[in-house]
């Protein structure tokens, strides 16, 4: 979850008036089809825990999983990979998106997870700013809305800092809601989270080189190292509230 995402419309509203000319200046490029590195950036970390919810995990936990399986996936589909993280550190927004604008001919992915006052809310989001990643983000929503049980709340336009100062194609994928009973405990399972990662990374790949071409069935099980940084990261979760 971000922080400003109740201020998302509005904001984004003003920010679409007011700065046309910022969005030029910004030399934002076109990679949605020729791309060979992904940028893979796992949500909050350190200090910054993100959502904690009695159902799940800490969101910081397991956006690094999903991540670090996307990017296991990405390279046995022969991208070059980059992750903005790959341990429990904080890493400031706009470092973030400096990694990503560094890696040229590229594409950014952001794994999040949700967070709502009302735990009935629930469901994958997209978001995207640059209209060069708006392919790539409906792709994404496609391919997460083949799982299971899967509800739909859309792709969605935002400000969020990882997709505005973006020069390359970058979405923002909400993983569901860690407030909801049900999509909070699937977040607990490895299996679940295998699965995200396979529906994330078939879009990536579908993005690139066409449907049907991919070719990474999802492995149940987490690899040794992640059921490692689990435990320590479940370990020195804050308790709720603490956000
Ligand atoms: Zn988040």
């Amino acid at each position: 979850m971000l922080r400003i995402a109740t201020a998302v419309s509005l904001a984004g509203l003003a920010w679409a008036l007011a700065s046309c000319s910022s969005t030029e200046s910004l030399g934002r490029k076109n990679t949605s089809r020729t791309f060979r590195t992904v940028v893979v950036d796992a949500g909050h970390g350190g200090r910054d825990s993100g959502t904690v919810r009695r159902f799940g995990p800490p969101e910081k936990a397991v956006t690094l999983d999903v991540a670090q399986r996307l990017n296991r996936k990405l390279r046995e589909s022969q991208f070059r990979t980059v992750m903005t993280r790959n341990s429990d550190v904080f890493i400031p927004l706009d470092q973030r998106v400096d990694i990503g604008n560094r890696q040229g001919n590229s594409v950014f992915v952001s794994i999040h997870f949700n967070d709502a006052r009302r735990r009935g809310i629930r469901g994958f989001e997209t978001y995207y700013s640059s209209p060069y990643a708006v392919s790539l983000a409906r792709r994404i929503q496609q391919k997460l809305l083949t799982m299971p049980g899967a509800s739909n709340r859309g792709v969605r336009t935002a400000n969020f800092r990882v997709l505005r100062n973006a020069v390359y194609p970058s979405v923002l994928v909400e993983c569901g809601f860690l407030s909801n009973r049900n999509e909070g405990g699937r977040a607990g399972s490895s299996s679940y989270r295998e699965l995200l990662a396979d529906k994330i990374s078939e879009a990536i790949v579908e993005e690139r080189y066409g449907t049907g071409v991919y070719d990474a069935p999802p492995r149940l099980g987490p690899p040794p190292s992640l059921l490692r940084a689990e435990n320590s990261a479940g370990g020195a979760a804050p308790a709720a509230g603490t956000r």
